[in-house]
């Protein structure tokens, strides 16, 4: 089955509907691989559309599933098509699709767990840019799992931080689908009622678009929630220039009392007989108003209580293990042996 490649559009070969191909492969959606697939063409081709020009790019897909995705993107002409997806029973049915556009793509089909995959491995060398280039010809597409969604949207910010991974290759963009309250959550500024960890972690390494929505009714099976879909690219400059686990810490254990004055959970990064003192003496270095809540604090006023936080352990080098979770660790493995 031979694919003509036209201008900016591959027309493929007639394959079986995606509906099809379920039953044909008897492919039964499983709840703990997150399973809901899409059908609708015209959906798929927006979802892929969200993602920009990828003609001639190389594109890595996230969970493929029974490839209706991977259809508009091989429409839309890409040099090479990495396919990333954990559940085998759909090997066979990418490796239709692969062997129907094989003359215009080039298709590697890896069965294994995004989260233990080196995407950079199967990325070639020749499209690496400078960080401070526009994003290089390279893109990460993926109607995620939501199982894995939030771990891996983590784990990426950690890597283009560093500068490594897909982001070793300069400011890969990802187009990407997360549970709509999560994908508010992404994209949620200051004093927004979504706004959390998640939105400052995500806004600090990248320019954030929230494109559109897609009703839990267009999946099958439906799932429970709706889905957004986002954008992400990556900074030039973050807005906190500190390392991601300094970052990490100080926005997790400051959102940790969503409720309470922010300084609240700012003191549980410091030992409890010097907690107040050392928080306080966090916000004034930092010249942030203590009763504020942690939602109404902007990026940049947390770069300053990072920054702020980042004074104060290199003075007391003894707080900067100190870690708030750790004694009811300690307290639950002794629950759990003594049961
Ligand atoms: N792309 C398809 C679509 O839009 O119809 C399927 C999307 S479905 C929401 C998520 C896909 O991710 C499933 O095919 C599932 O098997 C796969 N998946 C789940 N966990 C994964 C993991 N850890 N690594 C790679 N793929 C995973």
């Amino acid at each position: 089955m031979a694919a003509v490649k036209k201008a900016f559009q591959v027309r493929l070969p007639p394959l079986p509907s995606i509906k099809d191909v379920i039953k044909l492969y008897k492919l039964r959606a499983l709840r703990e691989l997150s399973q809901n697939f899409l059908m609708e063409p015209r959906l798929l081709d927006k979802i892929v559309r969200a993602a920009g020009h990828i003609e001639n790019h190389v594109v890595c897909e996230v969970g493929p599933g029974p490839g209706g995705i991977t259809r508009s993107i091989v429409k839309q002409g890409p040099r090479k098509l990495i396919l990333i997806e954990k559940d085998p029973r759909f090997t066979p049915s990418l490796e239709l699709l692969a062997d129907a556009c094989k003359d215009v793509v080039d298709v590697d089909i890896i069965t294994g767990d995004i989260l233990k995959t080196d995407i950079a491995h199967f990325i070639p060398q020749d499209v690496k840019c400078e960080w401070t280039d526009p994003p290089p010809p390279v893109n990460l597409i993926g109607n995620l799992p939501f199982s894995v969604s939030t771990i891996l949207i983590i784990r990426w910010l950690e890597l283009i931080s560093k500068k490594e991974g897909p982001w070793a290759f300069g400011r890969t963009r990802m187009t990407l689908t997360f549970q709509k309250e999560v994908a508010e959550r992404m994209a949620a500024r200051m004093t927004e009622k979504q706004r959390c960890r998640l939105s400052v972690m995500t806004q600090n390494w990248c320019g954030v678009n929230y494109k559109f929505d897609i009703p839990g009714s267009a999946f099958l099976p439906k799932p429970e929630v709706d889905v957004g879909v986002v954008t992400l690219t990556p900074l030039k400059q973050p807005i906190i220039k500190l390392p991601f686990k300094l970052i990490e810490k100080v926005v997790r254990q400051i959102f940790s009392m969503r409720q309470k004055y922010s300084i609240r959970g700012a003191q549980t990064l410091f030992p409890e007989e010097v907690r107040e003192e050392m928080a306080l003496r966090m916000y004034k270095m930092a010249e942030i108003d203590p009763v504020t809540r942690p939602f109404q604090i902007a990026n940049g006023e947390f770069g300053r209580l990072c920054e702020a936080y980042k004074e104060i352990i290199t003075k007391y080098p003894e707080f900067e293990n100190y870690d708030y979770r750790a004694p009811k660790k300690l307290k639950s493995e002794g629950e759990a042996t003594t049961a």
